[in-house]
């Protein structure tokens, strides 16, 4: 085999010797559009530009290395770890470089598309039965402590308690958010699950300034808020969520409480809503904790900051693994995330309607003294302008009536002669929030043609009987 030098990484070196010495240095992006209620800079450090699009690549590759230091992980080994997550990309991509083998044990409630996400970058996973005590030998963490009694050179990574997952951050995100805002950060926020991401951090940027603000982001189910603010374990707290990657029903050593200043709650749902608006508005594809922590840091900012502050938060992975969740618009309708209601189509309208379904018009020929009757008779506000069997126009009673009232002249016109454009065509399947956000104080009503080539119209009335 031909023995390559490795290349020089000088400053303007542009080739890497591999893949794990592009983790880290992850952009700072001010974020524009959902901030337009805070005060101060909001700066997000997009950790999905790491090589296995997570923040995690950073702690995975420090607690290789501290175990190769120490000596616990030697050439050959296999790394063990009982996650299906992040942490797992990490350490699987490390351990293709490094040429470490590993068993991830995954509980059976996770996707096939993880369990084969992580098989693709080299991992052997071992599916477990989720609805077993932790204690049950069947249990992926039991499973975890076997493999690594039983398989000689293993080395279980043991996320938690591993404190060379805090120095990683201590190491390199924290630096870095200091170096990229100049020393101008006054707030810091991160999700906290193992801890590392936030307190690691925290740990550099206080000594740096011992006035930074450090906000850790909790989830409702989990332990954290509440034993910071009493010091209480309350086990009352802890119940099923689904938000993925933090909030904890242990306390990991990773946790440094004293450090961080206060929780925020934010629920799945608040979450959910805004990565997606993210994804939306600042073209940040990220995924569902990124939505917690800046639906919390907003929180937190719109009643601590000011119009000098620049607050850094830390957004931990890409989009990519929640496509079949959150940007799924089925899963948030049937999670009650997105509002049920919105599902009502522009036939729905129309098939539901219990009066005559079928459009009344006038004629462009009619005077505007007729026009005026037929809304009087028939109570309608407002009615389409036909021609030659073609819409041609529309007349709406507000109108009408401020024309009317201007010159009262105008009953003797035809309607053609003081007509609005035609209403707008919709599609059937258009639903009732683009509805309604289509009907203003110009545009009082839409239209819709079925498949027999039949029109009907869909008025601000209708909308607000199919939100009812
Ligand atoms: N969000 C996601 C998606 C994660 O995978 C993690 C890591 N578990 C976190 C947030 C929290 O980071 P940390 O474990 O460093 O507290």
């Amino acid at each position: 085999m031909i023995q390559q030098e490795p290349l020089s990484q000088g400053k303007n070196a542009t080739i890497f010797n591999s893949i794990l010495d592009t983790i880290g240095n992850t952009p700072l992006v001010r974020l524009n559009k959902v901030t337009q209620k805070v005060r101060g800079n909001i700066l997000a450090k997009v950790e999905y530009f790491n090589p296995g699009n997570s923040v995690k690549d950073r702690m995975a590759i420090r607690m290789i290395e501290e175990a190769e230091r120490s000596g616990v992980l030697k050439p050959g080994g296999t790394i063990i770890e009982s996650t299906s997550g992040n942490t797992g990309m990490g350490i699987a991509i490390a351990s293709a470089v490094k040429g470490y083998k590993c068993i991830f044990t995954m509980a059976d409630k996770q996707s096939q598309e993880k369990i084969n996400i992580l098989r693709s970058v080299g991992a052997e996973v071992v599916v477990c039965p989720t609805n077993v005590s932790p204690e049950d030998p069947r249990s992926y963490y039991s499973m975890a402590r076997k493999f690594n009694a039983e398989i000689p050179n293993s080395f279980y990574t043991n996320q938690y308690d591993n404190m060379a997952n805090s120095l990683a951050h201590y190491e390199t995100t924290g630096p870095e958010i200091w170096e990229q805002t100049g020393g101008s950060v006054t707030h810091y926020v991160a999700c906290v699950g193992t801890g590392g991401t936030l307190c690691g951090a925290a740990q550099f940027l206080r000594e740096k300034n011992k006035n930074i603000s450090v906000i850790g982001i909790d989830t409702y189910g989990s332990v954290f808020k509440k034993y910071k603010e009493t010091g209480i374990f309350d086990e009352n707290e802890i119940y099923p969520y689904l938000t993925e990657g933090f909030g904890e029903d242990i306390l990991p050593k990773n946790v440094n409480f004293n450090i961080i200043d206060s929780f925020i709650k934010v629920t799945d749902k608040d979450a959910a809503l805004m990565a997606r608006r993210l994804s939306k508005e600042e073209g940040l594809f990220v995924g569902w904790s990124s939505g917690s922590v800046v639906h919390g840091a907003l929180e937190y900012a719109e009643t601590h900051m000011k119009d000098t502050d620049t607050m850094v938060v830390l957004l931990p992975d890409h989009g990519t693994r929640y496509i079949h969740k959150i940007y799924s618009d089925n899963w948030m309708k049937d999670h009650g995330f997105l509002d049920a209601r919105m599902k009502i189509t522009a036939q729905d309208i129309i098939l539901n309607r219990k009066t005559d379904k079928h459009i009344t018009t006038i004629q462009k020929s009619n005077t505007v003294a007729f026009a005026i009757s037929l809304f009087n008779k028939e109570g309608f506000s407002q009615i389409p302008v036909m021609d030659n069997g073609q819409i041609v126009g529309s007349i709406t009673e507000t109108k009408l009536l401020n024309k009317f009232i201007n010159n009262p002249e105008i009953k003797k016109l035809t309607v053609g002669e003081i007509m609005d454009p035609p209403f707008q065509f919709v599609g059937l399947n258009t639903t009732v929030d683009v509805l309604a956000s289509l009907i203003n104080k110009d545009t009082k009503a839409l239209l819709v043609r079925d498949i027999k080539e039949d029109i009907y119209i869909i008025t601000e009335h209708d909308i607000l009987l199919a939100l009812m």
